[in-house]
């Protein structure tokens, strides 16, 4: 799909973005002015999908490509249960994936991949195989620290490969992993989804090198007011070089609402001054992934 469908299908997203914006775009024009509706020229990057088995009979590889087109979201990282969805995603369209290994598969889970047998050896052996560039989505529900061996191991083969891992849970357990290691390198999903914007903001400040995703964290960081929230507008500058928004298709229904949720990601961002929206957008993902990401991506794979 070619940029111009991509400025049709995000025309009514467009007009209801200036519509909200109208009164912040009133007051100055200088570099802080909120980049408001240009905002839509920026490639986004998806720090968050998922290409899951019950998605691939209703969106093939396709599909998603031309869902991403739509919503100007250049590239994606992309991890899957199993791991065969992001493969073939990436298999179809190198230019525009970032593949990530999840440990998920068979009847590993969400809550039992840690103590699955031969988890070491498949993270191992797919890794060998493919040029996954982080080791997660993964949660840690409870950390049970009797898992730290195979944590070791994990932290090690992503170090080898210069690769994050993408961590699903509290604080507590992402403290535990720089407890094992302190360089490793970590991006924190939704920035621990049911934390506070206190905590959030505690652990950003307390790691230096933890990067964080907003997936799912739209509507707490668009707040109540016309604005940002004030908690999430103190993380947001302050940590503006270690963030990056996401989606989370982890069900069919977020990809049935992709371009209305990279539209509300895009609504936040429009409130930030060019410079800051541009690194959240694509430009952090674009270090610490090491790839190019432009506009000129859309309609290619
Ligand atoms: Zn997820």
């Amino acid at each position: 799909m070619s940029l111009k469908n991509f400025r049709i299908c995000t025309f009514a997203s467009s007009a209801l973005l200036a519509m909200s914006l109208m009164p912040t775009l009133a007051i100055a024009d200088d570099e802080h002015a909120p980049i408001g509706e240009k905002v839509n020229e920026l490639p986004i990057f998806d720090a968050h999908i998922h290409y899951k088995e019950p998605a691939w009979e209703k969106y093939s590889v396709k599909n998603i490509i031309e869902l991403m087109d739509s919503s100007g979201v250049a590239m994606g990282l992309v991890s899957s249960t199993p791991d065969e969805g992001t493969i073939m995603l990436w298999e179809y369209a190198p230019n525009r994936i970032v593949p990530e290994l999840r440990p998920y598969h068979k009847d590993a889970g969400s809550s039992n991949w840690t103590k699955t047998e031969n988890m070491e050896a498949y993270l191992a052996e797919r890794l060998e195989k493919y040029p996954h560039k982080g080791i997660g989505e993964f949660h840690i529900h409870n950390l049970d620290t009797s898992d730290e061996p195979l944590f070791r191991k994990v932290i090690e083969m992503a170090k080898t490969r210069d690769i994050s891992l993408h961590v699903h849970s509290g604080p507590e357990p992402i403290r535990w992993l720089y407890s094992l290691d302190a360089d490793v390198k970590i991006i924190w999903a939704h920035a621990g989804l049911g934390e506070p914007a206190a905590e959030v903001y505690a652990l950003m400040k307390e790691f230096q090198g933890l990067y964080a995703d907003t997936s799912l964290r739209e509507s707490a960081i668009l707040g109540s007011g016309d604005g940002i929230d004030p908690d999430w507008k103190k993380i947001i500058f302050e940590f503006q070089d270690r963030l990056m928004v996401g989606s989370d298709t982890w069900v069919n229904g977020q990809w049935d609402s992709y371009s209305s949720i990279i539209a509300s990601n895009r609504l936040w961002l429009s409130k930030l001054p060019r410079e800051v929206a541009e690194k959240i957008a694509y430009k952090n993902a674009a270090r610490l992934f090491k790839q190019k990401i432009s506009m000129e991506q859309i309609g290619t794979r």
